[in-house]
């Protein structure tokens, strides 16, 4: 029996760095301001090319740790016991529980992805997501669940049971809440909203390796974010594309990193809420590009769920910029598609 347990999230925006030096046209004439640090169980990075007027750095630096702080431990860890989610997730059912307007934001967005994917997306898919280990809790020594176990969660899951009013929640049944797949692009939005309210005119932020980009980096060249290949060693660029000056959102979703193994076989972190089991198509990677961070990082998490061949059709009907990777059979490769509109982004305008 082997097990491998990679649990690092990185992908797209250390790999920012690299690509800009590679593939710039020419050196950069100014400077780039790059603050750094740790949240949501990964690290976070924004990158600007002229300091905020409104307000001393030190300031501005300690603000973008309270917005985040308060965004994680106060409001949607499931890590931290007495967070506003982990005290949702034990309050009782059918009773009227007040949210904090950044919860009943992201529950409001989380319910309407997970209508638009057909259920794909689910944070009440939690209680599975702690069985198959991949939550706050221990892994359990019972590694794989037994089917009757599975059916047993699955009762306590779906977004239906989330009755949501301007600024309360009814749960009507005994769900889990786990804000994963779209609380790191959430923060990527607020901290983009803090920055335009300070008339930052040009800034890369990066929460976990979703991104929100904006204006032009130094010499006026586009933001050039990369693709990471789906593998799980050291980072690599699979390919690379331009933002062209537009303000976008960027968000990744694999299987490549966060998954074990047992018996030979690979166990994702991507939950299907229909089977209550990882899944287990030939989709590596996806990227999705939105105006809203929170929403590109549902979708790439729905695709993940969906596979290769929904995923992209429900793209392409969206008519959203979405990139998808596939395995190839038999072999180390991988195949690419990607939609109409993100063929866009492939070339520097
Ligand atoms: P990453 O954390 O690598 O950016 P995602 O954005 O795809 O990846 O989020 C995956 C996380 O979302 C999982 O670790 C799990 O906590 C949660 N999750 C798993 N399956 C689903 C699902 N079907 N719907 C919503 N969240 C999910
Ligand atoms: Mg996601």
């Amino acid at each position: 029996m082997t097990e491998i347990l990679r649990r690092y999230s990185l992908s797209i925006a250390l790999l920012v760095v690299l690509a800009a030096a590679w593939y710039s046209r020419a050196p950069a004439t100014q400077e780039l301001y790059e603050f750094a640090g740790t949240t949501m169980g990964t690290t976070y990075s924004v990158k600007i090319v002229e300091l905020p007027t409104a307000l001393p750095v030190e300031e501005f630096i300690q603000s973008i740790h309270v917005l985040l702080t308060r965004l994680d431990r106060e409001q949607m860890s499931t890590y931290v016991p007495n967070s506003e989610l982990s005290r949702l997730n034990t309050s009782p059912v059918n009773t009227e529980l007040p949210l904090s307007r950044e919860m009943a934001e992201v529950l409001r967005l989380a319910v309407e992805m997970s209508e638009l994917t057909g259920g794909a997306f689910d944070v009440t898919v939690g209680p599975l997501v702690n069985r198959w280990g991949f939550g706050p809790e221990a892994r359990s020594t019972a590694r794989i669940p037994t089917q009757d176990e599975i059916q047993a969660l699955l009762a306590r899951v779906g977004y239906r049971n989330l009755q949501l009013q301007d600024a309360t929640l009814i749960k009507t049944a005994d769900v889990y809440l786990d804000l994963s797949g779209i609380a790191k692009g959430y923060a990527v939005d607020q901290l983009a909203e803090y920055f335009d309210s300070l008339e930052i005119a040009s800034y890369f932020i990066e929460v976990g390796g979703e991104l929100r980009i904006k204006g032009y980096k130094p010499g006026n060249e586009s933001w050039v974010p990369a693709i990471e290949k789906p593998v799980d060693t050291v980072p690599q660029i699979h390919n690379i594309f331009y933002a062209n000056g537009e303000s976008i959102a960027v968000a990744g979703s694999g299987d490549y990193r966060n998954y074990f193994e047992e018996d030979g076989v690979h166990y994702s972190h991507e939950i299907d809420p229909v089977t209550g089991k990882p899944v287990t198509h030939n989709l590596a990677g996806v990227y999705v590009i939105d105006h809203s961070a929170a929403r590109a990082d549902a979708l790439a998490t729905a695709f993940m769920v969906m596979g290769a061949d929904k995923g992209f059709e429900l793209a392409q009907r969206m008519n959203l910029a979405a990139y998808f990777i596939t395995k190839r059979a038999g072999s180390d490769g991988f195949d690419d598609r990607y939609t109409d509109r993100f063929t866009h982004y492939l070339q520097e305008q």
